[in-house]
C-alpha cells in the first residue's frame, strides 16, 4: 500500500497552539545563535506529514464510538521517525504537532540516528476497560499500518499508554505484515517481547547524570547535596532514588496529593515503598508537609521539577532558591521564566538534555531489536551515561562561547546538527 495516498497537506491553521509556537520561538532564537541557513529555517518550521484519523472502536455496550487519533512526522532529515502516543482525552493536531517538534530537536540535540513525530488519541483512557483499550490501540495501529515500521517510524509509550499499550501495537503490526514478531516497530515494550532492560527508571537516572555535570560546573559537590523533587511517578521516583543513592539529601518531593518536607532529608526506598501501598506521597512518617507551591521555592541545590509544564513561570521565577534547576518533565519552566533564571545566575539543565534518558534508551531498544541481541542493565545505563553527558558537555561548550543560556544553546546545537545534515543531503529533503 502507498502511504502517500492517506497523507494530506498540512493546513497552517490546524497547527497553531502554545506548545508549538513556543517551540518555533525557541528554533528562531536558536537559529539566531548559529547564524542557522535562513532556507534550512524556514524548512524546520513545517512538519513534514500530519496524519488524521477516526478510530472506531466497538464498546463492551455494543456501541461503536469513533475517536480521533493523529500522528505527526515532524522530520525525517536525521532517520526513521521516533516519538510517544498519548492517550488524553485533550489531546489535539496544535499539541501533537508541538510535541512532534519537540522530539525533533530533542533527539538531535542528543546525537541520536533519529527523527521526531508524536502521535495521540483524543480519549479518557480511564474511563476504557481494557478490552476498549485493547480495540482502540489495535485499530490505530492498523490504521498507522502502512506509515510505521522499524525503519519508518518507532512509536513508544508517553502519557497514558504504557508497555502493554506497545505490545498490542506490535503484535497488530506483525500481523498485518505477515509473519513472525517484529519488535522495532515500537519501544517501551515489556521485556518478553523485545523491551529493553534500564529503559523503566531511564529519564529519572538521566536526569541525575545531567544534574551531576550541572553541579559540577557551580562547584557543588553532589554527595551531601540538597535536591528537591516535584513529581513522585516514572520520573520524579527515579531520579529521587538515584540522588538519595549518590549520597544527595532529598529534602522535599510532592506529587498530586501535596508535597512532604524533612530537612534531614527523606527516606527514598521507604517512600517508595510507601507510595506502592498508599498511592500518594501524603502522610509519609517522618515528613512535615508542604505545598506544591512552596516548595519549588525552598532553597536547596538542586530543583528537579518531573510532574507537569510550566511550574516555573513569571510569577514564581524571582522567588526560586536553587542553584540548579534539571528539568525532568517537559516545559516545566516558560521561555521568560528561563530568562529570569538565567539572569540571577540559576543553571538550568533544559529538557530536551535532562529528561532525554527516555528516548536515548528507547534508541537503544531499537538497536537490540534489530539485532536480535539484548544487552544487560549496566551496560543501558553505561551507554546511557556516555550519550546524555556528551550531549550537556557540547552544550555547555556552545552556552559558554556564545554566552547564552543553556535552553538556548541545547537548542541551537539541535538546529545545527540538523542543519549541517540538511546542507549536505542537499537543502530540500523532507
Ligand atoms: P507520571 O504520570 O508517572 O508522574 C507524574 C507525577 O506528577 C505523579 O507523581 C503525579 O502525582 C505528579 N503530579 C501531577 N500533577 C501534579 C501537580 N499539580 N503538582 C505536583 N505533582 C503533580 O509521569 P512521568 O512519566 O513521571 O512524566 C512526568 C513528566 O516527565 C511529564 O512532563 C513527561 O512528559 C515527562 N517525561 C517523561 C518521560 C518518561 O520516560 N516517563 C520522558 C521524558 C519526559
Amino acid at each position: 500500500m502507498d502511504a502517500n495516498q492517506y497523507s494530506f497537506p498540512p493546513a497552517e491553521a490546524h497547527h497553531d497552539g502554545p506548545l508549538f509556537r513556543n517551540a518555533l520561538q525557541n528554533l528562531e532564537e536558536a537559529a539566531k545563535v548559529i547564524n542557522c541557513d535562513p532556507n534550512v529555517l524556514e524548512r524546520l518550521k513545517k512538519p513534514r506529514r500530519t496524519i488524521a484519523i477516526s478510530i472506531p472502536v466497538r464498546m463492551d455496550d455494543y456501541t461503536v464510538k469513533v475517536f480521533q487519533g493523529f500522528r505527526v512526522q515532524y522530520s525525517p532529515t536525521l532517520g526513521p521517525y521516533k516519538g510517544g502516543i498519548r492517550y488524553h482525552e485533550k489531546v489535539d493536531l496544535p499539541e501533537v504537532v508541538g510535541l512532534a517538534a519537540l522530539m525533533t530537536f530533542k533527539n538531535s540535540v542528543l546525537g541520536l540516528p533519529l527523527g521526531g513525530a508524536k502521535g495521540g488519541v483524543a480519549v479518557d483512557p480511564t474511563k476504557l476497560s481494557r478490552t476498549e483499550k485493547q480495540n482502540l490501540t489495535r485499530r490505530f495501529a492498523s490504521e498507522l499500518g502502512p506509515f510505521v515500521g522499524p525503519a519508518k517510524d518507532i512509536p513508544a509509550p508517553d502519557v497514558g499508554t504504557d508497555p502493554q499499550t506497545m505490545a498490542w501495537f506490535m503484535d497488530t503490526y506483525s500481523q498485518e505484515q505477515g509473519g513472525f514478531a517484529q519488535p522495532g516497530v515500537v519501544t517501551g515494550k515489556p521485556i518478553e517481547i523485545g523491551g529493553t532492560l534500564g529503559r523503566n527508571h531511564a529519564t529519572g537516572l538521566g536526569v541525575v547524570f545531567v544534574a551531576e555535570k550541572a553541579f559540577e560546573k557551580k562547584g557543588i559537590r553532589f554527595s551531601g547535596s540538597k535536591i528537591v523533587v516535584q513529581g513522585f511517578g516514572n520520573v520524579g521516583s527515579f531520579a529521587a532514588k538515584f540522588s538519595h543513592e549518590r549520597g544527595a539529601r532529598v529534602i522535599a518531593v510532592s506529587d498530586v496529593s501535596g508535597g512532604i518536607h524533612n530537612g534531614d532529608g527523606l527516606d527514598i526506598p521507604a517512600l517508595m515503598e510507601y507510595v506502592k501501598t498508599n498511592k500518594v506521597v501524603k502522610g509519609f512518617p517522618g515528613s512535615q508537609p508542604i505545598s506544591n507551591s512552596d516548595l519549588l521555592e525552598l532553597e536547596c541545590d538542586g530543583l528537579f521539577p518531573c510532574a507537569l509544564e510550566g511550574q516555573i513561570d513569571v510569577h514564581n521565577a524571582e522567588k526560586i532558591r536553587a542553584k540548579v534547576v534539571a528539568e525532568g518533565a517537559n516545559g516545566p519552566t516558560s521561555n521568560a521564566a528561563t530568562k529570569i533564571l538565567h539572569k540571577r545566575g540559576i543553571f538550568i539543565a533544559p529538557d530536551i538534555i535532562a529528561n532525554g534518558g527516555g528516548v536515548i534508551v528507547s534508541y537503544f531498544e531499537w538497536v537490540q531489536d534489530i539485532m536480535s541481541f539484548f544487552w544487560d542493565e549496566e551496560e543501558v545505563n553505561l551507554k546511557l551515561a556516555t550519550i546524555i553527558t556528551k550531549a550537556f558537555d557540547l552544550a555547555y561548550r556552545l552556552h559558554t562561547e556564545k554566552n547564552v543560556d543553556m535552553r538556548a544553546a541545547a537548542m541551537a546545537l539541535a538546529v545545527q546538527r540538523l542543519e549541517k545534515a540538511m546542507l549536505l543531503r542537499g537543502l530540500y529533503p523532507r
